[in-house]
């Protein structure tokens, strides 16, 4: 009898794929036939992983399960289940708007939802994860939750407080994903720098990643999700001294201006904030910077505006992504601020930003002219391969395309490369 198909669909950001994993592992486990991401009509039951983060990302999430209880009104498909952040934020309302939905499950409701399916919860398989990601590189949760304040944001309402995943599951997880190819691992958790506070008492990141990096198969290891106060000295010296770590660091600072910073309950100052970087950049002289900003939170007046575009002028963040306030209900600032700006203004201030970013990021990739660099495959695009330097995380940020007519390259392979052309984001090489 053929396998019964489930869909799974994944939303918002890659700690809600590696719960996605996780329940892939549960129900290939019950013998079914997983999908991810599939238009295949023929996976009758559809299982959505939603988030519920800001406006854009909610929106998103509910389109997708409006879109699936229309294809189950059709009869295209017979089940439908959501689970994760927004059905763990919204549940009630959504059962009364959505009634096509089967059933709602939060973000601890992954046993919930392999049951509802028609599965067993198997304890044997706690902690196994089945990648949907490419072959070559996969995410590694190390901690869910977030024990910090930061006043815009619900996260920590949404997936409580900070709990480590203990180390030996960490291994054996990132052992298994060698074995299965994966050759750069990517460190993520809603707040990766605390990581060991609950569980061993103490911040214990270094540890974490150095003993990773001995584990054979893997050659890249990317921190991203750092938070900029109280970074541990001992992991500084791990990324600068341990040759497997990418000499890259995605660290939030969301902004500079001392009046938005303790609007926003960040626990760093401006002067704090440069240090930090200033410390950084003189540890690990070639680190790739990555940062994440947000225009518009209350507080936010043209003076603190211009301070923010100068951090960015100043800085030169070899990475920058912004986004536009959002207030949401339950969070400190939804309570104690008026939300003075437009969505009009936000995403005005938000262009302004990426507007000096362009012309950072083409800058220094014109630096990079002549230069060589170790890269690793990732696909095809077009007459080019695509690859990444070791200061290009996936998905985020920027690309190597290599001509395929200089021979044949797999994803997940290293080649040296020659930087011959480059743009704002992308770099073209050839082989060296
Ligand atoms: S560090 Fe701040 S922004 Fe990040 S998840 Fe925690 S509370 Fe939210």
């Amino acid at each position: 009898m053929a396998k019964r198909k489930i869909n799974i669909i994944t939303l918002g950001c890659s700690k809600n794929m590696v719960d996605s994993e996780y329940l892939v592992a549960q129900l290939t486990g019950n013998n079914f036939e997983v999908l991810h991401d599939s238009n295949d009509e023929s996976a009758k039951t559809v299982v959505v992983n939603t988030c519920g983060f800001i406006d854009e990302a909610k929106q998103e999430s509910v389109n997708t399960i409006l879109n699936l209880a229309r294809a189950k009104r059709a009869g295209i498909i017979d089940r439908l289940f959501v689970f994760g952040c927004l059905a763990e934020r919204y549940k009630k309302d959504l059962i009364a708007e959505i009634p096509e939905v089967d059933d709602f499950f939060g973000v601890r409701g992954l046993q919930d939802v392999v049951k509802a399916i028609g599965g067993d919860y198997k304890e044997s398989l706690v902690g196994e994860r089945v990648a949907v990601s490419p072959a070559h590189y996969a995410y590694l949760k190390i901690s869910e939750g977030c024990n910090r304040h930061c006043s815009y944001c619900i996260i920590p309402k949404i997936r409580g407080k900070h709990v480590s995943v203990p180390k030996e599951l960490l291994l054996n997880q990132t052992r298994k994903l060698a074995e299965r190819g994966v050759k750069e691992l990517l460190v993520i958790a809603q707040d990766s720098t605390s990581y060991g506070i609950d569980l061993y008492r103490r911040k214990c990141l270094a540890e974490l990643l150095h003993e990773i990096s001995e584990v054979a198969g893997i050659e890249r290891i990317r921190l991203h999700y750092a938070y900029p106060a109280g970074f541990p000295a001992a992991l500084l010296a791990e990324m600068r001294d341990n040759p497997k770590i990418c000499k890259y660091l995605d660290v939030p600072f969301q902004h500079v201006s001392d009046k938005v910073l303790r609007n926003m309950r960040r626990g760093i100052t401006r002067k704090g904030s440069y240090d930090f970087i200033e410390k950084i950049r003189r540890e690990i002289p070639d680190i790739a910077l990555r940062t994440t900003l947000m225009v518009g939170h209350p507080g936010e007046g043209k003076a603190e505006f211009e301070e923010l575009k100068q951090f960015v002028r100043e800085v030169r963040f070899e990475r920058l992504g912004v986004f536009p306030y959002s207030e949401e209900e339950g969070t400190y600032s939804a309570r104690e601020f008026n939300d003075s700006l437009s969505n009009k203004q936000k995403r005005e201030r938000a262009d302004e930003i990426m507007l000096i970013q362009n012309k950072i990021s083409a800058e220094l990739n014109s630096a990079k002219m002549g230069k060589q660099y170790r890269i690793i495959i990732d696909g095809e695009e077009g007459d080019y391969y695509t690859g990444r330097t070791e200061y290009d995380s996936p998905e985020v940020d920027g690309e190597v395309l290599i001509p395929r007519a200089e021979g044949k390259l797999l994803p997940g392979e290293f080649v040296d490369v020659k930087i011959i052309a480059t743009e704002d984001y992308d770099l073209y090489g050839t082989r060296a």
